[in-house]
């Protein structure tokens, strides 16, 4: 299998870590949409940015910070999985499909922890992309 150099998501860049994560026009789409739904406002930045930035922002066990992480996690998570089904079977998937499918399965995960029961109400509806 040949292993294209070009970002597949977006083709215009060359898929590195700094460019996938989140600087990707198609990437970032998904990863600001996130951040407006927990309610930060401020646009995506560079993979190593972001991570800098939840280490000194997002620490702690309050339910938001539970959510976040959660978040973070399905977006790289659902992110891959669309970049691969690109690859693999040469599926598009749009970018407000993805967050779609993140913001559900955080709501599915956090609906079972009774701690994160205080800041789920605020976050009802799905952001504008
Ligand atoms: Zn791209």
């Amino acid at each position: 299998m040949q292993v294209q150099a070009q970002c597949v998501l977006c083709r215009k860049e060359d898929e590195i870590v700094e460019h996938l994560f989140f600087q990707c026009e198609y990437v970032a789409a998904i990863w600001n949409a996130s951040l407006r739904w927990v309610k930060i406002h401020r646009v995506a930045m560079t993979w190593s940015s972001e991570i800098n930035w939840s280490v000194a922002n997002i620490r702690g066990q309050s339910a938001g910070a539970h959510v976040f992480r959660m978040m973070l996690v399905a977006c790289v998570y659902y992110i891959w999985h669309g970049r691969n089904n690109r690859i693999l079977r040469n599926t598009i998937v749009q970018p407000d499909s993805i967050e779609r499918i993140v913001i559900q399965k955080v709501i599915l995960l956090a609906s079972s922890k009774s701690k994160l029961a205080s800041v789920m109400p605020t976050l009802n509806c799905y952001p504008q992309m």
